[in-house]
């Protein structure tokens, strides 16, 4: 095991304790709180400071580096990994009575960062203005922390707890988990399997009509990315083509695919946040029906972007084209192969065969001679069921400690490893679920793989408060 050794440069130890925020969080006690800031900033500082760009990961240093931070405590786990240099680290505590097992889940890598465009070094950890910040910051080295200092306080406690508590954080989500959690959940079930999962993505929130509202990510959207091949006939340029250039054939098929009329799904993952976000009962009622959907959504973007922009990608799949190339060398000569990259997500339920049926559909009349191939390999979405008894547990804590606060049902439009948790385990229930206490949807998201990404000290200790008595909730 390799030691590191930090020097601490650029913490400001002023913050701790007052966490940016004067806002108390309820039933807990001020005293716990300001410990608990001081203890997952130091943490997540550390963290950042460890760069893990991925690619190329290099993961190994963060498992190392957490196995070294339980072993202090006297807590000991097991670093795994397919290779060597891109390890994760998983630590199980047994309770003292039978009962279900929970697993805390969040992965070590991080997306790369452009020093020269961020306010601070993106790999510096600097504590400033009641912030962490850093590469890594929200996503997702904080639930890395949190879930560390929220485990370490259930094993200190003494207060014991029934069934399993385990803690992983694992390598290469960003890139693909080849050797990561997807890796895991195949080869070590001694280790991974648990009843429930809790891992990033959801817990943001939004005000609206005086009702705050959190998001539990249940499932999550699959991907089947395409390339459509559009054939043409080769010639020299200075001799108009009336037929058969593949740039213009080209152009119809991307205009064909971002025109098309997609069928709408509405399922249980749009549902709540209707209900919960939307007040004009009219509008929520053509946004529940398939036939006045689209529409509708144009209308409420008109009168709130921000919720009509977090509906849309839960009405089904989308043609998204985002790159275009042709195999001409010269301006002066027509390519016979222009080539078309299609980015499109499934909602969870959904095959590879709808998606090329609709191609069809869209390019049924067009004039270009196509075929489509897969860009890598299609991953299906897939979902847990909702509520569950951990839906339950989430409710009772989010509502003891911010009175008030509603739980809404969704899915995500990205992804995340608790796609290979739900279909390597069908019995496994796994959330994404680490809640913010101060800073709501909008001032959170964008700071995800963008520069100055950095999160509120107060929520950091919240999202480890959070976990800590959510594991006790569950475990009782
Ligand atoms: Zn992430």
């Amino acid at each position: 095991m390799r030691a590191h050794r930090y020097d601490g440069r650029g913490i400001d130890r002023s913050a701790w304790g007052r966490g940016g925020s004067g806002v108390d969080i309820a039933g807990m006690d001020p005293v716990v709180v300001a410990e608990v800031e001081r203890e997952t900033s130091e943490l997540l500082s550390r963290l950042i400071q460890i760069d893990t760009s991925n690619p190329p990961g290099d993961e190994t240093r963060v498992a190392e580096f957490m196995a070294a931070w339980f072993a202090e405590r006297g807590l000991h786990g097991e670093i795994v990994g397919e290779r060597p240099e891109r390890s994760s680290f998983v630590l199980r505590l047994e309770g003292g009575r039978p009962g279900p097992s929970l697993l805390l889940l969040a992965h070590e890598d991080v997306v790369p960062a452009n020093a020269a465009d961020w306010q601070v070094p993106p790999f510096s950890g600097l504590i400033k203005e009641g912030y962490v910040w850093g590469r890594g910051a929200v996503d997702i080295k904080n639930l890395v922390a949190a879930h560390a200092v929220a485990t370490a306080r259930v094993a200190a406690s003494g207060a014991g707890f029934a069934g399993t508590l385990v803690y992983a954080c694992t390598a290469d989500e960003e890139e693909g988990s080849v050797g990561g959690a997807r890796w895991l959940v195949k080869h070590r079930p001694d280790l991974l399997r648990t009843d429930y999962v809790i891992n990033e993505g959801g817990g943001h929130f939004l005000e609206r009509g005086g009702r705050r509202v959190y998001f539990l990510e249940s499932g999550e959207k699959g991907t089947a990315q395409f390339r459509v091949t559009v054939r043409g006939e080769a010639g020299h340029a200075s001799v108009p083509l009336r037929h058969g250039n593949a740039v213009v054939a080209a152009a119809r098929v991307v205009e064909a695919l971002a025109t098309h009329e997609l069928p709408v799904v509405i399922d249980g993952s749009s549902e709540e946040l209707v209900r919960l976000l939307v007040d004009s009962p009219a509008l929520r009622g053509r946004l529940r029906d398939p036939a006045t959907a689209r529409e509708a959504l144009i209308e409420l973007a008109r009168r709130d972007v921000q919720v009509a922009d977090m509906i849309e990608p839960l009405y089904g799949f989308a043609f998204s084209p985002t790159i275009v190339s042709s195999n001409s060398a010269a301006v002066n000569v027509y390519p016979t192969v222009v080539q078309i990259s299609v980015d499109c997500r499934m909602l969870a339920g959904h095959k590879e065969h709808e998606v090329l049926s609709e191609v069809r559909a869209a390019l049924d009349g067009v004039e270009a001679d196509w075929d489509l191939e897969w860009i890598g390999s299609v991953v299906r979405g897939n979902a847990s069921p909702y509520p569950t008894p951990l839906a339950e547990a989430i409710r009772r804590t989010l509502e003891r400690h911010i009175p008030g606060a509603e739980l809404a049902n969704s899915h995500s439009a990205g992804f995340t490893d608790s796609n290979w948790f739900r279909a390597a385990y069908p019995d496994t229930v796994a959330y994404n679920f680490a809640p913010h206490l101060v800073e709501g949807y909008d001032e959170v998201a964008p700071r995800y793989h963008n520069v100055d990404e950095r999160i509120l000290i107060r929520d950091l200790a919240f999202q480890a408060l959070f976990a800590e008595r959510l594991a006790l909730e569950l475990l009782r």
